[in-house]
């Protein structure tokens, strides 16, 4: 466990997320800070910031307070001792931990045991801020499951997650859950043109390729997006499943690459909802891949509505499985094969496969 981290956030400053600001700024104004949080929503949009922000604004010791969208708002001073800290990764009530690897271990939670039982050094409070909180292997989870059921009063966890049905039933009843949700594009696109002083037509290209993922749009290149896309769309339209086998790597290997795997199966999901919406409808403002219609239509033309809903149904229930779950591999095997049959007549272009 660390307090060495480095970065600059404010409620003021995070793009979006209003629900969960107010949610959080009124639980300072109020006094009423929980003992545990569950930061939950998909990777990259910017719960790691709202959290820090959050113990940001409630060590601050001069409280700047104001309006936003017409209801009563807070955000740190970023000027006093305390934000200095927290901005450079040095604030001694502000602990992180996450993964060791691929996993959060027993060990981390023993030290965050011994160090969540001292006061706060400098604050009111002591903050705990765990990254990819569904990391935690049994034992760990176990382990902390015990700081849940008796937090010390000076405390606050936040368990940050993009999977929270990866965590066990009696960590999650124990916590607060704040819910995030992707920006929509009109939103982040006038942000990523001030922040990358780009135009608003590539502004809007690279935060649907990004699907609102803040962290990725921010620095993303916009031809590597489309590269990594296309590489998946290619691989998916030829015949053979050894091109699909390495596009998501060997099943054993899926645990290590769990990232990846679900980045991939966001963009097949985008790309089939793409191509249903295209069936139906030819308004192109509504598809996300607009950069490429033909390719669109000719998926249109191959695969029919009821594969497209089972495919898309299938590609839910994956990414609601638990790590703990051990068909993983084999319900990831199913989708591509289904991919493969519904797509492979029409569009590859090479030979049938034997
Ligand atoms: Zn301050």
């Amino acid at each position: 466990m660390s307090t060495e981290r480095s970065f600059e956030t404010s409620f003021e400053t995070i793009l979006g997320h209003a629900h969960p600001k107010a949610v959080l700024t009124a639980a300072i104004a109020s006094g009423r800070i929980a003992h545990a949080y569950l930061f939950h929503g998909e990777s990259h949009i910017g719960k790691f910031l709202t959290a820090v922000a959050f113990a940001k604004a409630a060590l601050c010791s001069r409280l700047k307070t104001g309006q936003a969208s017409g209801r009563p708002a807070l955000s740190s001073c970023d000027q006093c001792s305390s934000c200095h800290a927290v901005d450079s990764g040095s604030h001694p009530d502000i602990h992180f931990i996450g993964p060791d690897g691929a996993q959060i271990k027993i060990g981390q939670i023993r030290e965050l045991q011994d160090a969540i039982a001292f006061k706060p050094l400098v604050g009111s409070r002591k903050w705990f801020i765990m990254d990819e909180a569904d990391a935690m292997n049994p034992e760990a989870a176990n382990s902390f499951l015990k700081t849940l059921e008796e937090p010390p009063d000076h405390s606050t966890l936040i368990l940050i997650t993009a999977r929270p049905q990866a965590l066990l039933p009696t960590v999650l009843s124990r916590c607060q859950s704040v819910r995030f949700s992707p920006p929509p594009p009109d939103e982040l696109s006038p942000w990523l043109q001030k922040q990358r002083g780009i135009g608003l037509k590539e502004a809007l290209l690279l935060s649907t390729l990004a699907m609102g993922k803040i962290g990725i749009a921010a620095e993303a290149d916009p031809d590597s997006l489309k590269e990594e896309r296309d590489r998946v769309l290619d691989a998916l339209s030829k015949n053979h499943l050894e091109d699909l086998a390495e596009l998501f790597n060997e099943p054993e290997e899926l645990a290590s690459s769990q990232e990846q795997l679900y980045k991939t199966l966001d963009t097949i999901e985008i790309w089939l909802r793409d191509v249903l919406i295209g069936r139906h409808t030819p308004e192109p403002s509504l598809l996300i891949n607009q950069d490429i219609p033909d390719r669109i239509s000719a998926w249109g033309r191959a695969v029919s509505t009821d594969q497209l809903l089972e495919i898309l149904t299938l590609i839910h229930l994956l990414k609601r499985a638990s790590t703990r779950n051990l068909n993983h591999a084999l319900v990831l095997e199913t989708v591509l094969l289904k991919i493969r049959d519904a797509v492979v007549r029409e569009t590859a272009p090479g030979p049938k496969p034997d």
